[in-house]
């Protein structure tokens, strides 16, 4: 099996969930003990959030291009960044060495294409909500991405920031990331993409929620999505990332 590398601690919340989906999955379809070959290069947060707030994408990409460095010098054959929002500077860090990368959005749309979906909602922090570049990034994969009104927004940023990333899970912020997930069903979105690898520590018990206004809305949470390409990398069965 070849090595994956791991872009982690964006934050350590969501990285220890694509440690445990990817060995589940390997050892899923390898059995007995087999579990997956990784290298995690796990990152302070803080100077990746405050290169964010002050707008700073390459002092962010700069730490991100290190960490992919260490993990190709560590013998990584492909690495991936665990974070939505950080793949605002995906093609910085691909090109700052010479390992590929697996790309959350190529593993996100390949599932809502399957599905067969075109207009889906987007949740995620504020850049990943209202940057242009995130739309834009699933515009050209074919798929129109809505996202929640400015005050529903703001919130489940805030609970990103202020309970996620410190893996702190309050019902109250379960209850509201249905409720806007319901609200972006009646807006038209068909699906709605969990654009944040946090927001599964939210949505995990689907039955917490009785809104009826969801509906058989598909859920596309992309920590899972990510990590089931990186599964599917490392054991050579993946259709559009060959080894
Ligand atoms: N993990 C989050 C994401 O997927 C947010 C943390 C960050 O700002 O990188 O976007």
């Amino acid at each position: 099996m070849n090595t994956l590398g791991i872009i982690g601690g964006l934050s350590w919340a969501s990285t220890q969930q694509y440690y445990r989906m990817i060995n589940e999955e390997i050892n899923r379809v390898r059995g007995r003990q087999a579990s997956a070959e990784l290298l995690i290069r796990s990152i302070d947060f803080q100077p990746v959030i405050d290169a964010q707030v002050r707008n700073d994408w390459n002092a962010a990409a700069g730490l991100l291009c290190d960490a992919a460095r260490d993990l190709e010098r560590g013998g990584a054959k492909t690495f991936l960044i665990a974070s939505n929002t950080m793949h605002m500077v995906y093609d910085q860090v691909r090109d700052a060495v010479g390992i590929p990368g697996l790309n959350i959005f190529d593993a996100t749309v390949a599932q809502i294409h399957a599905n067969g979906l075109r207009k889906v909602g987007l949740l995620g922090t504020r850049y990943t909500m209202s940057l242009s570049f995130f739309r834009e990034e699933y515009a050209r994969r074919g798929i129109d991405v809505i996202v929640p009104e400015t005050k529903d927004a703001a919130r489940v940023n805030e609970v990103i920031f202020k309970e996620l990333i410190h893996n702190q899970v309050r019902p109250e912020s379960q209850g509201l990331i249905w409720d806007v997930m319901a609200r972006l069903r009646k807006a038209g979105a068909e699906g709605v993409i969990l654009g944040c690898t946090e927001l599964e520590l939210l949505t995990r018990e689907r039955s917490q929620t009785s809104n009826p206004d969801l509906g058989d809305v598909q859920i596309f949470d992309t920590t899972a999505l990510h990590a089931m390409s990186a599964a599917e990398w490392l054991l050579g069965t993946s259709s559009y990332h060959k080894q």
